[in-house]
Protein backbone atom coordinates (compact mmCIF):
# COMPACT_ATOMS: atom_id res chain seq x y z
CA UNK A 1 0.00 0.00 0.00
CA UNK A 2 1.25 3.40 -1.12
CA UNK A 3 0.12 6.73 0.95
CA UNK A 4 -0.02 9.92 -1.27
CA UNK A 5 3.51 10.96 -0.88
CA UNK A 6 4.43 7.68 -2.33
CA UNK A 7 5.75 5.82 0.80
CA UNK A 8 5.18 1.61 0.94
CA UNK A 9 3.76 1.10 4.26
CA UNK A 10 4.56 -2.30 4.95
CA UNK A 11 4.67 -2.57 8.90
CA UNK A 12 2.44 -2.18 11.70
CA UNK A 13 3.12 -2.11 15.25
CA UNK A 14 0.60 -3.25 17.14
CA UNK A 15 0.23 -2.48 21.01
CA UNK A 16 -1.50 -5.08 22.83
CA UNK A 17 -1.69 -3.96 26.47
CA UNK A 18 -1.85 -0.76 27.89
CA UNK A 19 -0.97 -2.43 31.28
CA UNK A 20 3.27 -2.48 32.03
CA UNK A 21 4.80 -3.62 35.34
CA UNK A 22 7.59 -0.88 34.99
CA UNK A 23 6.72 3.16 35.32
CA UNK A 24 9.63 4.49 33.41
CA UNK A 25 9.12 8.19 34.06
CA UNK A 26 10.05 9.22 29.95
CA UNK A 27 6.68 6.88 29.48
CA UNK A 28 4.38 7.25 32.17
CA UNK A 29 4.08 9.60 35.05
CA UNK A 30 4.69 7.59 38.00
CA UNK A 31 1.08 8.94 39.27
CA UNK A 32 -0.58 6.40 36.84
CA UNK A 33 -0.52 2.90 38.18
CA UNK A 34 -0.45 0.16 35.59
CA UNK A 35 -4.33 -0.08 33.80
CA UNK A 36 -6.48 -2.56 33.76
CA UNK A 37 -6.29 -5.67 31.12
CA UNK A 38 -10.68 -5.12 30.65
CA UNK A 39 -11.11 -3.81 27.57
CA UNK A 40 -8.48 -5.77 25.68
CA UNK A 41 -8.77 -6.90 21.68
CA UNK A 42 -9.15 -10.44 21.73
CA UNK A 43 -7.17 -12.57 19.65
CA UNK A 44 -10.04 -12.81 17.03
CA UNK A 45 -10.41 -9.06 16.47
CA UNK A 46 -6.69 -8.58 16.15
CA UNK A 47 -6.65 -11.34 13.43
CA UNK A 48 -9.46 -9.59 11.27
CA UNK A 49 -7.36 -6.34 11.59
CA UNK A 50 -4.27 -8.05 10.36
CA UNK A 51 -5.86 -9.36 7.56
CA UNK A 52 -6.57 -6.40 6.25
CA UNK A 53 -3.43 -5.43 6.43
CA UNK A 54 -2.00 -8.21 4.82
CA UNK A 55 -4.58 -8.01 1.85
CA UNK A 56 -2.78 -4.29 1.72
CA UNK A 57 0.41 -5.80 1.64
CA UNK A 58 1.86 -5.16 5.22
CA UNK A 59 4.52 -7.37 5.45
CA UNK A 60 5.91 -7.46 9.20
CA UNK A 61 4.83 -6.99 12.34
CA UNK A 62 5.62 -5.81 15.75
CA UNK A 63 4.08 -6.55 19.01
CA UNK A 64 4.52 -3.83 21.64
CA UNK A 65 2.86 -2.13 24.59
CA UNK A 66 2.82 -1.42 27.82
CA UNK A 67 4.66 -4.20 28.10
CA UNK A 68 3.06 -7.04 25.78
CA UNK A 69 3.88 -10.27 27.81
CA UNK A 70 1.25 -9.08 30.06
CA UNK A 71 -1.77 -9.16 27.21
CA UNK A 72 -3.37 -12.51 28.61
CA UNK A 73 -4.23 -13.77 24.90
CA UNK A 74 -0.14 -13.44 23.77
CA UNK A 75 0.33 -17.23 22.73
CA UNK A 76 -3.03 -17.68 20.82
CA UNK A 77 -2.42 -14.48 19.10
CA UNK A 78 1.04 -15.29 17.85
CA UNK A 79 0.21 -18.76 17.12
CA UNK A 80 -2.43 -17.16 14.98
CA UNK A 81 -0.05 -14.85 13.32
CA UNK A 82 2.46 -17.10 12.55
CA UNK A 83 0.59 -20.29 11.13
CA UNK A 84 -1.33 -17.55 9.14
CA UNK A 85 1.73 -16.50 7.32
CA UNK A 86 0.84 -13.61 6.97
CA UNK A 87 3.75 -11.62 7.35
CA UNK A 88 7.61 -12.49 6.62
CA UNK A 89 8.98 -10.62 10.06
CA UNK A 90 7.05 -11.00 13.49
CA UNK A 91 8.67 -9.61 16.47
CA UNK A 92 7.95 -8.40 19.58
CA UNK A 93 9.23 -5.37 21.78
CA UNK A 94 9.88 -6.05 25.76
CA UNK A 95 11.32 -4.87 28.69
CA UNK A 96 12.63 -8.11 29.01
CA UNK A 97 11.21 -8.84 32.72
CA UNK A 98 8.99 -11.90 32.04
CA UNK A 99 11.05 -12.91 29.40
CA UNK A 100 13.48 -16.16 30.98
CA UNK A 101 10.88 -18.35 31.17
CA UNK A 102 8.99 -17.50 28.43
CA UNK A 103 11.20 -16.74 25.67
CA UNK A 104 11.51 -20.72 24.36
CA UNK A 105 7.92 -20.81 23.79
CA UNK A 106 7.45 -17.86 22.52
CA UNK A 107 10.48 -18.74 19.72
CA UNK A 108 8.23 -21.89 19.06
CA UNK A 109 5.37 -20.48 18.24
CA UNK A 110 6.96 -18.50 15.38
CA UNK A 111 8.39 -15.19 17.28
CA UNK A 112 11.40 -13.71 14.53
CA UNK A 113 13.01 -11.39 16.38
CA UNK A 114 13.01 -10.13 20.06
CA UNK A 115 13.53 -6.22 21.25
CA UNK A 116 14.67 -5.28 24.73
CA UNK A 117 14.93 -1.94 26.40
CA UNK A 118 17.44 -1.61 28.93
CA UNK A 119 18.42 1.91 29.93
CA UNK A 120 21.15 1.35 32.02
CA UNK A 121 23.46 -1.08 33.43
CA UNK A 122 23.96 0.21 37.13
CA UNK A 123 21.39 -0.95 39.22
CA UNK A 124 20.60 1.91 41.04
CA UNK A 125 20.28 4.07 37.80
CA UNK A 126 18.24 1.46 36.04
CA UNK A 127 15.63 1.35 39.25
CA UNK A 128 15.04 5.23 38.38
CA UNK A 129 15.16 4.78 34.84
CA UNK A 130 11.97 1.72 35.57
CA UNK A 131 10.28 3.53 38.09
CA UNK A 132 10.66 0.41 40.58
CA UNK A 133 13.47 -1.43 42.60
CA UNK A 134 15.71 -4.65 42.04
CA UNK A 135 14.15 -5.11 38.45
CA UNK A 136 17.78 -5.09 36.24
CA UNK A 137 18.48 -9.08 37.46
CA UNK A 138 15.20 -10.05 35.89
CA UNK A 139 15.84 -8.26 32.75
CA UNK A 140 19.67 -9.24 32.18
CA UNK A 141 17.85 -12.86 32.49
CA UNK A 142 15.74 -12.18 29.71
CA UNK A 143 18.34 -10.69 27.57
CA UNK A 144 20.05 -13.91 28.12
CA UNK A 145 17.32 -16.55 27.42
CA UNK A 146 16.69 -14.17 24.26
CA UNK A 147 20.13 -14.36 23.08
CA UNK A 148 20.35 -18.65 23.84
CA UNK A 149 16.86 -19.64 22.13
CA UNK A 150 18.43 -18.78 19.08
CA UNK A 151 15.47 -15.72 17.92
CA UNK A 152 17.08 -14.57 13.90
CA UNK A 153 17.96 -11.34 15.92
CA UNK A 154 18.11 -9.61 19.79
CA UNK A 155 18.15 -5.84 19.92
CA UNK A 156 18.86 -4.06 22.97
CA UNK A 157 17.21 -0.62 23.00
CA UNK A 158 18.51 2.32 25.32
CA UNK A 159 16.67 6.01 25.48
CA UNK A 160 19.24 8.64 26.05
CA UNK A 161 16.87 10.62 28.40
CA UNK A 162 20.08 12.14 30.00
CA UNK A 163 23.63 12.33 29.68
CA UNK A 164 25.29 9.34 30.36
CA UNK A 165 28.80 10.26 32.28
CA UNK A 166 32.25 8.33 30.39
CA UNK A 167 32.25 5.53 32.70
CA UNK A 168 28.97 4.47 31.55
CA UNK A 169 29.72 4.93 27.90
CA UNK A 170 32.44 3.02 28.53
CA UNK A 171 30.14 0.22 30.66
CA UNK A 172 28.07 -0.13 28.10
CA UNK A 173 30.59 -0.16 25.38
CA UNK A 174 31.97 -3.37 26.92
CA UNK A 175 28.69 -5.07 27.34
CA UNK A 176 28.12 -4.15 23.63
CA UNK A 177 31.82 -5.87 22.72
CA UNK A 178 30.40 -9.05 24.84
CA UNK A 179 26.84 -9.59 23.99
CA UNK A 180 25.89 -11.08 20.16
CA UNK A 181 23.24 -8.35 19.88
CA UNK A 182 22.45 -5.28 17.89
CA UNK A 183 22.47 -2.11 20.01
CA UNK A 184 20.42 0.59 19.38
CA UNK A 185 20.97 4.09 21.07
CA UNK A 186 17.39 6.05 20.96
CA UNK A 187 16.70 10.03 21.17
CA UNK A 188 14.14 11.12 23.98
CA UNK A 189 11.08 11.89 22.43
CA UNK A 190 8.74 14.90 24.44
CA UNK A 191 5.80 12.82 25.29
CA UNK A 192 6.45 14.00 28.83
CA UNK A 193 7.31 17.33 27.49
CA UNK A 194 10.66 18.89 28.73
CA UNK A 195 11.16 16.98 31.90
CA UNK A 196 13.98 15.21 30.26
CA UNK A 197 17.01 16.22 28.46
CA UNK A 198 19.00 13.66 26.60
CA UNK A 199 21.73 13.96 24.02
CA UNK A 200 21.18 15.86 20.42
CA UNK A 201 22.37 12.74 17.82
CA UNK A 202 25.69 15.55 17.38
CA UNK A 203 26.29 15.16 20.80
CA UNK A 204 26.04 11.91 21.35
CA UNK A 205 28.12 10.72 18.28
CA UNK A 206 30.87 12.94 19.71
CA UNK A 207 30.73 11.63 23.11
CA UNK A 208 31.46 8.19 21.71
CA UNK A 209 34.16 9.07 19.49
CA UNK A 210 35.65 10.84 22.45
CA UNK A 211 35.77 8.00 24.24
CA UNK A 212 36.67 5.81 21.64
CA UNK A 213 39.10 7.75 20.15
CA UNK A 214 38.20 7.52 16.59
CA UNK A 215 35.36 8.24 14.12
CA UNK A 216 32.63 6.05 13.67
CA UNK A 217 32.03 4.78 10.39
CA UNK A 218 28.73 5.07 8.76
CA UNK A 219 27.38 1.80 7.75
CA UNK A 220 24.98 0.81 5.12
CA UNK A 221 23.46 -1.94 6.65
CA UNK A 222 19.63 -2.17 8.36
CA UNK A 223 18.01 -4.75 10.34
CA UNK A 224 14.33 -5.14 10.35
CA UNK A 225 12.13 -2.28 9.22
CA UNK A 226 13.19 0.95 11.42
CA UNK A 227 14.74 4.11 10.83
CA UNK A 228 17.59 3.47 12.57
CA UNK A 229 21.16 4.61 10.94
CA UNK A 230 23.56 1.87 11.67
CA UNK A 231 27.47 2.76 12.36
CA UNK A 232 30.62 0.87 13.03
CA UNK A 233 32.79 1.00 16.47
CA UNK A 234 36.61 0.60 16.26
CA UNK A 235 36.71 -3.17 16.46
CA UNK A 236 33.79 -3.78 13.30
CA UNK A 237 30.78 -3.86 15.60
CA UNK A 238 27.86 -2.20 14.69
CA UNK A 239 25.66 -0.25 16.77
CA UNK A 240 22.39 1.75 15.84
CA UNK A 241 20.87 5.58 16.16
CA UNK A 242 17.73 6.22 16.10
CA UNK A 243 17.30 10.43 16.67
CA UNK A 244 13.73 10.79 15.81
CA UNK A 245 13.83 14.74 16.87
CA UNK A 246 17.44 15.58 15.95
CA UNK A 247 16.73 13.75 12.30
CA UNK A 248 13.80 13.14 10.24
CA UNK A 249 13.32 9.61 9.08
CA UNK A 250 9.61 11.35 7.92
CA UNK A 251 10.81 10.37 3.74
CA UNK A 252 11.35 6.68 4.58
CA UNK A 253 8.26 6.19 7.00
CA UNK A 254 6.43 2.63 6.51
CA UNK A 255 4.77 2.13 9.50
CA UNK A 256 1.22 2.19 11.02
CA UNK A 257 0.52 2.03 14.98
CA UNK A 258 -2.19 0.20 17.17
CA UNK A 259 -2.99 1.03 20.26
CA UNK A 260 -4.60 -1.18 22.87
CA UNK A 261 -7.80 -0.01 22.27
CA UNK A 262 -8.10 -0.68 18.50
CA UNK A 263 -7.33 2.76 17.12
CA UNK A 264 -5.15 3.43 14.43
CA UNK A 265 -2.25 5.81 14.27
CA UNK A 266 -0.53 7.20 11.24
CA UNK A 267 1.68 9.12 12.89
CA UNK A 268 3.83 8.24 16.26
CA UNK A 269 3.97 12.23 16.47
CA UNK A 270 0.88 13.13 15.78
CA UNK A 271 -2.52 13.21 17.32
CA UNK A 272 -4.59 12.00 14.02
CA UNK A 273 -6.53 8.78 14.71
CA UNK A 274 -8.99 6.20 13.38
CA UNK A 275 -11.62 3.84 15.49
CA UNK A 276 -10.57 0.62 13.71
CA UNK A 277 -12.14 -1.30 16.56
CA UNK A 278 -15.88 0.26 16.63
CA UNK A 279 -15.74 -1.03 12.89
CA UNK A 280 -14.88 -3.97 13.84
CA UNK A 281 -17.41 -5.04 16.39
CA UNK A 282 -19.94 -3.91 14.36
CA UNK A 283 -19.39 -6.75 11.61
CA UNK A 284 -17.17 -4.85 8.55
CA UNK A 285 -15.60 -7.57 6.26
CA UNK A 286 -12.07 -7.92 5.99
CA UNK A 287 -12.60 -6.42 2.27
CA UNK A 288 -14.24 -2.93 3.67
CA UNK A 289 -12.25 -2.55 6.61
CA UNK A 290 -9.10 -2.78 4.36
CA UNK A 291 -10.51 -0.42 2.07
CA UNK A 292 -11.03 1.73 4.74
CA UNK A 293 -7.34 1.62 5.76
CA UNK A 294 -6.26 2.64 2.52
CA UNK A 295 -8.76 5.44 2.53
CA UNK A 296 -6.95 7.02 5.59
CA UNK A 297 -3.87 6.33 5.51
CA UNK A 298 -4.15 8.44 2.34
CA UNK A 299 -4.40 11.30 4.95
CA UNK A 300 -1.06 10.72 6.23
CA UNK A 301 0.80 13.84 6.20
CA UNK A 302 4.32 14.10 4.62
CA UNK A 303 6.05 14.62 8.29
CA UNK A 304 5.42 14.53 11.84
CA UNK A 305 5.22 17.65 14.29
CA UNK A 306 8.02 17.03 16.31
CA UNK A 307 9.31 19.49 19.07
CA UNK A 308 6.74 21.56 17.96
CA UNK A 309 4.12 19.04 18.93
CA UNK A 310 2.13 20.28 22.08
CA UNK A 311 1.82 17.77 24.58
CA UNK A 312 0.40 14.78 22.83
CA UNK A 313 -3.14 13.65 22.99
CA UNK A 314 -1.47 10.10 23.74
CA UNK A 315 1.63 9.57 26.30
CA UNK A 316 3.80 6.76 24.41
CA UNK A 317 2.65 3.89 27.22
CA UNK A 318 -0.77 4.18 25.66
CA UNK A 319 0.43 4.51 21.79
CA UNK A 320 2.64 1.10 22.16
CA UNK A 321 6.20 2.47 21.43
N1 LIG B 1 7.27 -2.13 27.47
C1 LIG B 1 8.01 -2.44 26.30
C2 LIG B 1 9.41 -1.88 26.38
O1 LIG B 1 9.67 -1.06 27.24
O2 LIG B 1 10.23 -2.28 25.55
C3 LIG B 1 7.34 -2.01 25.02
C4 LIG B 1 6.66 -0.68 25.01
S1 LIG B 1 7.73 0.73 25.20
C5 LIG B 1 6.57 2.06 25.09
C6 LIG B 1 8.56 0.71 23.63
C7 LIG B 1 9.81 1.52 23.55
O3 LIG B 1 9.49 2.89 23.63
C8 LIG B 1 10.83 1.24 24.64
O4 LIG B 1 12.09 0.93 24.05
C9 LIG B 1 10.89 2.54 25.40
O5 LIG B 1 12.15 2.75 25.95
C10 LIG B 1 10.53 3.54 24.30
N2 LIG B 1 10.06 4.83 24.82
C11 LIG B 1 9.09 5.05 25.72
N3 LIG B 1 8.91 6.38 25.93
C12 LIG B 1 9.81 7.01 25.14
C13 LIG B 1 10.14 8.38 24.89
N4 LIG B 1 9.50 9.36 25.51
N5 LIG B 1 11.11 8.66 24.01
C14 LIG B 1 11.78 7.66 23.37
N6 LIG B 1 11.50 6.34 23.53
C15 LIG B 1 10.55 6.03 24.42
FE1 LIG C 1 6.52 0.04 30.52
FE2 LIG C 1 7.95 0.00 28.29
FE3 LIG C 1 6.74 2.28 29.10
FE4 LIG C 1 8.80 1.38 30.48
S1 LIG C 1 8.85 2.05 28.32
S2 LIG C 1 6.82 2.08 31.34
S3 LIG C 1 8.59 -0.79 30.30
S4 LIG C 1 5.73 0.44 28.46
Amino acid sequence: MQDSWGRTIEYVRISLTEACNFCCPYCRPTEITPYSQEHLLTPDEWMTILGAFHRLGVRAVRLTGGEPLLYPHLNELLERISVSNWFEDISITTNGSYLASRANELHALGLDRVNISLDSLDEAVFDTCVGKSKQLPSVLAGIRSAIQTGFKQVKINTVLSRYWTDEEVRDVLSYIEQWPVVWRFIEYMPFQGSTFHGPSFDEWLSQLERILGEALQPLKDVYGFGPASYWALPSGKEIGLIFSMSHNYCDSCNRLRLTADGHMRVCLLRDDESDLIDLVRNGITVENLATYIEHVVQGKHKQHKGINMDTPGRPMWRIGG
